[in-house]
């Protein structure tokens, strides 16, 4: 099961990765934390992103792509993935067909969370007080004016993908702002109505992908 799931800052998307992974026995792939992994071990980088990461903007495409295409030929991702934060922009949605192709896979669905934005801003909100309230540290980009650039960026950059993957065929939207136990049988039932489309494309890419390197 290769996965995609695409939403604006705080749709939830964390959360429903973590259900999926323990669901299908696939990892969960994301971009910020690797990236805030880079950060915090002052990488090269690490140092090329981190004000980038603070300010709301988005990392350069060649730095996330090339991070995203060595994680995914780690043994732990031969059963699959879900990309979580990745691909945020056109280029870098190529970039992972690019990627995919060359190694004979496909993906199974683009789950879009379709969430509200007036209520997105008071879940983060909420969030950022009850992390303050329990002591925890806060990220560097959890703060209203980061959001919102956040938000913009993710309107300008990434929301353009929504198209992308529907002219693919490979579009599931579900709606977000259902409770968790809600939005997760909404991705269950969407992924249902796709059975073993994976595994049928894999058979074609591999053919694809043998036909292309003879
Ligand atoms: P959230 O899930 O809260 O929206 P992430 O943890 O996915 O945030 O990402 C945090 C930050 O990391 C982004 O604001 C951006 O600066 C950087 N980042 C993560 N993934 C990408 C990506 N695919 N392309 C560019 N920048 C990224």
């Amino acid at each position: 099961m290769r996965l995609i799931l695409l939403g604006p800052p705080g749709a939830g998307k964390g959360t429903q990765a973590l259900r999926l992974v323990a669901k299908y026995g696939i990892v969960q792939l994301s971009t910020g934390e690797m990236l805030r992994a880079a950060v915090k071990a002052g990488t090269p980088v690490g140092r090329q992103v981190q004000e980038i990461m603070a300010s709301g903007g988005l990392c350069p495409d060649d730095v996330v792509v090339g991070i995203i295409g060595q994680r995914i030929d780690e043994p732990d991702a031969r059963k699959g993935f879900i990309l979580d934060g990745f691909p945020r922009t056109v280029p870098q949605a190529e970039a992972l067909d690019r990627i995919l192709a060359s190694r004979g896979l496909k993906l199974d669905a683009v789950i879009e969370l379709r969430v509200d934005e007036d209520a997105l801003i008071r879940r983060i909100e909420n969030r950022i007080g009850e992390m303050k309230a329990r002591g925890e540290k806060l990220r560097d980009d959890d703060n209203p004016d980061v959001l919102h650039k956040r938000l913009i960026a993710y309107r300008e950059m990434t929301a353009p993908l929504i198209a992308y993957y529907r002219q693919r065929g490979s579009l599931r939207s579900v709606n977000g702002m259902a409770p968790i136990a809600e939005v997760t049988a909404a991705i269950d039932q969407a992924l249902a109505a796709t059975p073993s489309a994976g595994r049928a494309q894999d058979v074609e890419g591999k053919k694809k992908s043998k036909e292309l390197s003879s």
